[in-house]
């Protein structure tokens, strides 16, 4: 990787489509875009040396005005389950993490989308940073990129990330442009290929840029739904004063109605003790989604310093999921994973950048997509 950076052009910044375009732009024939892009998501190169298919002035060219380049590993961290947690520094020195949860079937990666987050949720503490930046479409797939290489370090072997999950920090759909290019990689045979049922956009319901991401693409969608009203998700997620339930959950249909698989959207629910969690609630979110084709996700609050909220007790969480259950509502309890390690994440982002942001939140995450 070249160190030198003025000037240069991130080619990790470009879709497929955006890079086709722009080597039509510079005189180059589209399908240079799509060696290319094998190149650097197949291949996990990030120098132009090794891409023998591409003409040496070519090469040269792009040596000359272009690099390859993610953000730096600053640590790795590795649970005694498996979880792998990465923090990487940007280039204008904010870190963000990025989490790997291996399971028997299935390896998810776990990814951010933005520097902080602006929607201010009351449970979550990546809100207590406020929102500092959008991350480019480089820095998102970048975290793919890093993984996979990590992970793999043998391009002939099994894929080893199998699911995308958009649950780090940020709310990813007011990162729109970016995230959908980062996402149109993932998806992408030519580059990682991931299915579209294993790559999940989780919001906490910005409405007009749902219905953007369904005309745009095919992805699975997790909401944050937390609450089975509007009085009580006003306090727990602000953006429903914008956004309230009934217009969510009807963005929610028009999404599933362009999806040709008709694919369940998974509601979340993060369990807070004695503040949603109370039979009532339960059946509620029964009444609430019976229109929307959904799994429920309960979620454990994984709580942190100087939050007003606790975890549900075990019982509670049983109890709230068997009234669903027994109601015929598909539901799933999220397990916790990678404790040792603080997987309870945005921690560690938080030592490097600020004292006052150690308690950023990143959901431990399992059970979303398949
Ligand atoms: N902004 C997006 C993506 C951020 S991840 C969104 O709101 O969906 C959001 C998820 O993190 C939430 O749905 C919730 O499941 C989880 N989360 C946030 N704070 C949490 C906490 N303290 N304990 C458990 N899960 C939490």
């Amino acid at each position: 990787m070249n160190n030198d950076t003025t000037q240069r052009l991130n080619l990790l910044d470009f879709s497929t489509e955006r890079l086709k375009q722009h080597f039509t732009d510079i005189g180059e024939k589209p399908f240079r875009a799509v060696q290319l892009i094998k190149w650097m998501h197949q291949a996990s190169l990030d120098d132009f040396e090794g891409m023998t298919n591409l003409s040496k002035s070519l090469r040269q060219d792009l040596m000359q005005n272009a690099e390859i380049r993610v953000p730096e590993i600053v640590m790795e961290q590795q649970s005694s389950d498996g979880t792998i947690k990465w923090l990487l520094r940007l280039d204008d020195g904010n870190c963000i993490e990025t989490v790997f949860i291996p399971e028997s079937t299935r390896g998810t990666l776990c990814i951010s989308s933005q520097v902080g987050c602006a929607l201010d949720c009351t449970f979550c503490s990546t809100a207590r940073q406020g929102f500092n930046r959008n991350l480019t479409v480089a820095e998102i797939i970048g975290q793919l990129w890093i993984a996979k290489k990590k992970l793999q370090p043998n391009p002939e072997d099994d894929r080893v990330v199998s699911n995308v999950v958009m649950m780090g920090m940020g709310e990813p759909l007011l990162n729109f442009n970016n995230v959908t290019d980062a996402l149109s990689l993932m998806l992408d045979d030519n580059a990682y290929g991931l299915s579209k049922r294993r790559v999940t956009v989780s919001t906490s319901g910005v409405v007009p840029a749902l219905d953007r991401l369904s005309d745009k693409m095919d992805v699975a969608l997790a909401i944050s739904l937390h609450a089975p009203n509007d009085a009580l998700r006003d306090q727990l997620v602000p953006l429903n004063k914008k956004y309230p339930i009934k217009e969510l959950l009807a963005a929610c249909n028009r999404f599933l109605e362009k999806k040709a698989s008709r694919e369940r959207i998974t509601m979340e629910y993060v369990l807070l003790d004695g503040v949603n969690d109370s039979d009532q609630h339960a059946r509620d979110l029964v009444a609430l989604l019976k229109d929307v084709p959904s799994k429920v996700n309960l979620i454990p609050f994984n709580p942190f310093p100087e939050t007003r909220y606790r975890c549900s007790s075990n019982n509670r969480i049983h109890r709230f999921y068997d009234i669903l259950f027994n109601a015929g509502q598909i539901c799933m309890t999220r397990k916790t994973r990678g404790d040792d390690i603080d997987a309870a994440c945005g921690q560690l982002a938080g030592k490097v950048n600020d004292k006052s942001r150690r308690e950023v939140h990143f959901a431990r995450i399992e059970n979303v997509s398949k």
